[in-house]
């Protein structure tokens, strides 16, 4: 289907104008300009003639410049036209006489005195304001200008210019928003054929503007009325484009296939509960059965599995793992960074004991391997594991992410887990299906960081969810204060004898930084999002925020204040090798202090580990420092956390830091983190750059839309899955789905 939409925009704006649509904004067709809408709008009043002005009216004015006076309010002195530049930090009045040749009005502008030089006599504008007299002079207060060229001093375009609302575009000097504007009016002109992506009868139902008519309104608004209806009508199309794609999407899911993992008995599962130091809580046993149900089924699982930090999420998946190598299948866990796989990956082998010692010595009866496959591996390590893989002989494969991608065969991979990492997206699942023939994984998803349900709908586009609520019994309570460095510089002090207090009591500690700090040109952070804690009006300096605090300072400090710790360092840009060394000597309890960057974030667990310091702790987000948190107070040791910052009481950055110190409740913090954020950055950039697509449409705020619209696409996909009765919809999905696989490809 060929309609107006897909032509290109240089046929109706000329080549010059189009090229700089596409260079400045990426706009090639007509469709991609009438999408893009405004950021906010002008509001102007009605354009009234002089003597129809009436006081207290808002009023816009066409008219020139009769006279102009500037003066300086502390002198009382005026100013010649010639030397306001010298006044420009002075307070002045700048009065300005305006005419429609007959009747006059008098204008005021406050500290504004260089509009002498722009508003000189015979310049023609338009002004408005609210009208008010004074000694019956007719005054226009707050008044706002827009200069009329001589070229375009005739009625249409004043006309055009005098409209309430003005749309204001997201610009740049070389395409300003009036040439925007202008296209986008010359476009809307010119356009025959519009097909709308909304059916009709949808459209009736959920009282929605067409879409020619919405266009107009939000781009060339008459009234209040017209933006509101106009933008409710695209945030409709927007949810409902996504939950189309989205609904397609899950209509391929159900129609694979996966073997199904029946659970038995008498298998390692069996074997490895018995040898269960602990007690499953119940919410842990109950996400069990929840999964083992899934995963008998005959078509693949998709669960997320939501869980506080620290409440044994890990047991969960091993037992679901066990359940399908129980099955004859193989498991997967994969793990954002190689620090955490090669902890994942001895936590299992170590919980499994002898049951993951299959063909060696000393190995259980019925005993499989637990593969350990990550970037860093030496070739003869590889090698073996890739072996242990595609033979079967490795019922578990623990790996980062680029297993996925990686040439890995397996025999017969039935479940894939993906530990702390939601953004598990549709192109790491496509690359799942590559891995097991004409079968696909079931697929779980692990997480401490809770998701509201219209994200979780919009990222994964279908999935159950569990929760794991309490955490195991025992466990102790992890204490957190904001230590206010600046204000209170002795309690720093305090904080590293603290530490050495903790060590002394035979614990560990760690000592996070935002920064490495190893080459200063690339200052960046390794891993993390973060919040620019730097912000802080109260912080002094106004400009360049001091970069923040880096591991290698830090170690630079730490080794004169604590000689006698034994300390360590960790982050990212370390060799794999060193990194895994560090971490299984900290694992070891042969260091005490470990100075590291976010690479610790998650699933690090050492139970001997009781302090924690985070510097700079306004450069994390509030998410961050939770699951950071989470790293102290795992064993009978209760935890502590100090969170060092330079922000000031009452400041924004210290009122996050004084509400994760305040709870320990992720859940809330969560909340109170998406408050915070961006969308983007709540689902994700990799997220196959959905953020394109949804422009208007908020998923934190528009929850209802969403399900409206998830609704009505349901309905439309399970009768007619190919969309071939409603062709302008499927052009549009066909649209925002090319248009996002190209920004993933250019992601990657
Ligand atoms: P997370 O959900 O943050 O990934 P883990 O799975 O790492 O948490 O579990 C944290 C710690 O709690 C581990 O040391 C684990 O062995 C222990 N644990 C898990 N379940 C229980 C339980 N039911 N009782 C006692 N300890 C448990
Ligand atoms: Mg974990």
């Amino acid at each position: 289907m060929k309609t107006d939409i897909d032509r290109k925009l240089r046929d109706f704006v000329g080549a010059r104008t189009a090229k700089t649509f596409s260079e400045v904004l990426g706009i090639e067709t007509v469709g991609e300009l009438l999408r893009h809408y405004p950021r906010r709008y002008l509001k102007k009043g009605e354009l009234t003639p002089f003597d129809e002005l009436e006081v207290g009216d808002q009023a816009t004015v066409n008219g020139k410049v009769k006279k102009v006076t500037v003066r300086s309010l502390d002198s009382k002195q005026e100013i010649r036209p010639d030397e306001v530049n010298k006044f420009r930090r002075h307070k002045t009045i700048t009065k300005v006489v305006v005419t429609d040749g007959r009747n006059d009005l008098e204008l005021a502008f406050f500290n504004q005195p260089w509009l002498a030089n722009k508003l000189t006599p015979g310049t023609a504008a338009l002004f408005w304001g609210e009208v008010t007299k004074f000694r019956d002079i007719l005054q226009l207060k707050g008044p706002g200008t827009e200069i009329i060229d001589e070229e375009d001093l005739n009625e249409a375009e004043i006309e055009r210019r005098a409209k309430p609302f003005r749309p204001l575009y997201p610009a740049t000097a070389k395409l300003p928003t009036a040439t925007i504007e202008r296209s986008l009016k010359i476009v809307l002109d010119n356009l025959e054929e519009l097909e709308d992506p909304i059916p009709e009868l949808i459209r009736k139902n959920e009282k929605l503007l067409g879409l020619r008519d919405a266009l107009q309104k939000i781009h060339l608004p008459e009234t209040e009325k017209d933006i509101a209806e106009a933008q409710k009508r695209f945030r409709f199309e927007e949810a409902l484009v996504m939950q189309t794609i989205l609904a397609q999407r899950r209509a391929v899911t159900d129609a694979l296939k996966a073997i199904p993992r029946e659970r038995t008995t008498g298998g390692l599962l069996d074997d490895f509960d018995a040898r269960l130091p602990f007690k499953l809580t119940a919410g842990q046993a109950e996400v069990c059965d929840e999964i083992f149900a899934d995963i008998a089924r005959l078509h693949p699982m998709h669960r997320l599995l939501q869980g506080e930090v620290g409440s044994g999420k890990t047991v969960v998946a091993l037992r679901a793992m066990l359940s399908v190598v129980d099955a004859g299948g193989q498991a997967v866990l994969l793990a954002p960074t190689e620090v955490l796989a090669t902890q994942h990956h001895k936590t299992l082998t170590k919980m499994l004991g002898e049951l993951a010692e299959q063909g060696m010595l000393g190995g259980a009866e019925r005993a499989t391997r637990v593969g350990l496959l990550t970037g860093s591996l030496n070739a003869a390590a590889r090698r073996t594991a890739m072996l242990d893989a595609a033979s079967g002989a490795a019922g578990i494969v623990v790996g980062t992410h680029a297993l996925l991608e990686d040439k890995v065969q397996f025999a017969d991979l039935g479940l894939v887990v993906v530990d702390e990492q939601h953004r598990f997206g549709v192109e790491q699942r496509a690359a799942l299906s590559t891995k097991s023939g004409e079968n696909t994984p079931h697929v779980l998803v692990m997480t401490a960081t809770p998701i509201p349900r219209t994200v979780a709908m919009t990222v994964f586009g279908d999935l159950s969810v569990s929760t794991l609520t309490e955490l195991p019994a025992g466990r102790s309570p992890i204490k957190s204060s904001v230590v206010p460095a600046k204000e209170k510089p002795a309690w720093l002090e305090r904080a590293w004898e603290r530490v050495r207090e903790e060590v002394q009591k035979g614990h560990q500690a760690y000592v996070v930084c935002p920064r490495i700090g190893d080459d200063v040109k690339n200052a960046t952070d390794e891993e993390g999002e973060f919040a620019s804690g730097a912000e802080d009006e109260e912080s002094g300096a106004k400009g360049k925020p001091r970069p923040a605090i880096s591991v290698l300072q830090v170690a630079d400090v730490l080794a004169e204040v604590l000689p006698d710790l034994r300390q360590a360092v960790l982050h990212g840009r370390l060799p794999a090798d060193e990194k895994d060394a560090v971490m299984t000597k900290f694992a070891a309890g042969e260091t005490d202090v470990l100075i590291a960057t976010t690479v610790i974030e998650v699933g690090v667990d050492v139970p001997n580990a009781s302090t924690m310091v985070v510097m700079d702790a306004d450069r994390f987000g509030i998410s961050q420092l939770h699951q950071l948190r989470g790293r102290v107070g795992r064993g009978k040791v209760p935890g502590l956390c100090l969170l060092v910052t330079d922000g000031w009481p009452g400041s924004k950055s210290r009122e996050r830091l004084d509400a994760v110190a305040s709870t320990t409740d992720g859940f809330e913090l969560s909340r109170i983190d998406l408050e915070n954020r961006r969308e983007g950055d709540v689902l994700g950039v990799a997220q196959s750059g959905r953020r394109t697509s949804l422009k208007l449409l908020s998923v934190l705020r528009d929850e209802e839309v969403i399900y409206a619209a998830r609704h009505v696409a349901h309905s439309i996909v399970s009768v007619d899955p190919s969309l071939a009765e409603y062709p302008a919809l499927k052009a549009f999905v066909a649209e925002t789905l090319e248009s996002e696989a190209a920004e993933y490809l250019e992601k990657t």
